[in-house]
């Protein structure tokens, strides 16, 4: 604990700048304890899939397997595990990237309608594996908005391969339509699994994964929508969701749409 507290002993200006110091205190208090769970709860993260590495890995190393298929099974742990690590070393740098860029973002004007189309031809290719359709509805106009091309892509690449994860059976419907004359709304929504209600306000938190065990088994980091937050509101938007356990679930992004007096 810092031992900084100013003893407060007048009402008058020395009296309020000891006030200030101490709340000034306190927020550094709370800075460095977020910190410090912040790192407790990488190393946990990254620590969980290892153990499993080496578990897996000396189990095969000393044959504690059975049978053949026993052995594939193991063999299967560490490839997934591998690739869980990957994913979270990278979703760790994204979101590190992230919070840096927030202070330096160049921003341009991109055509939103534009790039979910492009994104809807990317992931369409994992939602047919699966038996999934995806159904658009978009605005004829362009929809431009003041971002960073990549970024945004990034945003609707990161929902649509949620929806498609956690989706079995159904559709997934991605809408984009104006809804002020300066605002545009990309819905997508999915028929999937839905997220129980008690969970939907910590689902942008990091690392939060609805029922651990649950996103474990999919291979998620619970890092990909705190890093489209962050994306959004890098690029003055936000984002909603609404979710409905067993039926389905739907991300609103909302962005301000570019001045069109302002574009020659
Ligand atoms: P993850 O890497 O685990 O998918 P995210 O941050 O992207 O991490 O998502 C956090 C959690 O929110 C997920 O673990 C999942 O349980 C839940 N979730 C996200 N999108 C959906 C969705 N479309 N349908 C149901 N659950 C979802």
């Amino acid at each position: 604990h810092l031992q900084t507290r100013v003893n407060i002993s007048s009402d008058d200006e020395i009296g309020h700048l000891a006030a200030a110091i101490n709340d000034l205190a306190v927020e550094l208090e709370r800075y460095r304890s977020n910190r410090q769970e912040f790192f407790a709860t990488i190393s946990h993260e990254l620590r969980t899939p290892i153990t499993y590495l080496e578990g897996y890995a000396n189990v095969l190393k000393n044959e504690l397997y059975e049978t053949e298929e026993e052995k594939k099974k193991y063999l299967s742990i560490i490839s997934d595990e591998t690739k869980r690590l990957v994913r979270l070393i990278n979703d760790l740098f994204e979101l590190a990237k992230a919070e840096e860029e927030q202070l330096t973002l160049e921003k341009e004007l991109v055509d939103v309608r534009k790039i979910i189309d492009g994104v809807i031809v990317k992931v369409s290719l994992k939602a047919e594996e699966k038996g999934l359709n995806i159904e658009k509805n978009l605005t004829k106009h362009t929809q431009l908005v003041q971002g960073d091309q990549q970024r945004m892509e990034q945003i609707f690449i990161n929902l649509l391969e949620n929806a498609i994860q956690y989706t079995e059976s159904g559709k997934i419907k991605v809408d984009l339509h104006e809804i002020s004359s300066n605002q545009v709304k990309v819905t997508i929504s999915d028929t999937g699994m839905g997220i129980p209600d008690e969970e939907i306000p910590f689902i942008f938190e990091r690392f939060h994964r609805v029922e651990k065990s649950r996103s474990r088994d999919f291979g998620g980091t619970g890092l990909g929508l705190s890093i489209v937050k962050k994306l959004v509101e890098m690029q003055n938007g936000t984002i909603h969701v609404k979710s409905t356990l067993g039926k389905g679930t739907t991300f609103e992004v909302i962005f301000p749409t570019a001045d069109k007096t302002s574009l020659s």
